[in-house]
């Protein structure tokens, strides 16, 4: 059985107890980065267990032994931080699984855009994942260009180094909001204009998720 684990992405006391239970279960973990899952295991006081190393560069090398594995034993995937898959490693191990029947359980928890869309006060009815824009500026203008006139919040993840380029491609004409550091000590969620941003956070630290395009009524 293969089980996908979602994880807290900041602070702890979001694991579910359905999480602890599979984890403390699991007879191999798939991690993204060992030493971090490592440590949530030490915190929450499970027993060590045997692990192996995911991360995108070597999923395809990986997949058929671990499915092996799940054949026999309880195999729970997990990401250094929310749930596994979403823009984190595990979507070619799933497929994978189901391609050769292999039983799947999936146990919900934290996720950061979802996170941040429940906090950003924009309509939540529709919204339009992005994950991480394109490597090239040019596609990531492409992108916004092709959903500026969707009726529906748009969701990025950035990565502090890349946010004030990101910013710095958005048009003048809508507020975004800015979701930094959710469930940690210095959360914070922010709204303006995309020059008002470039100002705000000149100097980009920690983890950011940003909302667009939503008209704000
Ligand atoms: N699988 C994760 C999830 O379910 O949200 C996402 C993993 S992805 C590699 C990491 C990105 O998610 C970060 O660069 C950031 O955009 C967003 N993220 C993760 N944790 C966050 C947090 N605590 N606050 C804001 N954004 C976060």
């Amino acid at each position: 059985m293969l089980f996908i684990v979602a994880t807290p992405i900041g602070n702890l006391e979001d694991i579910t107890l359905r999480a602890l239970r599979v984890l403390r279960e699991a007879d191999l973990i798939i991690a993204e980065d060992t030493r971090h899952t490592g440590l949530l295991l030490k915190h929450f006081e499970i027993p060590h267990k045997p692990m192996i190393s995911l991360y995108k560069e070597v999923e395809i090398d990986k997949i058929n032994d671990i499915l092996a594995s799940a054949k026999e034993l309880k195999v729970v995937l997990v990401s250094d931080a929310g749930t596994p898959l979403i823009s984190d490693p595990g979507y070619k191990l799933v497929r994978e699984a189901l391609t050769q029947n292999l039983p799947i359980e999936s146990v919900p928890g934290p996720n950061a855009a979802i996170t941040a869309l429940t906090l950003s006060g924009l309509p939540p009815d529709k919204f339009l994942f992005l994950g991480y824009p394109p490597e090239k500026e040019s596609h990531t203008r492409q992108v916004l260009e092709k959903y500026q006139n969707l009726n529906a919040t748009i969701i990025f993840y950035v990565s502090p180094h890349k946010l004030l380029r990101f910013l710095g491609l958005l048009k003048e004409d809508r507020e975004i909001v800015i979701a930094r550091e959710l469930t940690k000590i210095h959360q914070e969620i922010w709204r303006g204009k995309p020059s008002e941003a470039l100002v705000k956070f000149s100097k980009p630290q920690g983890e950011f998720v940003v909302l667009w395009n939503a008209k704000l009524s």
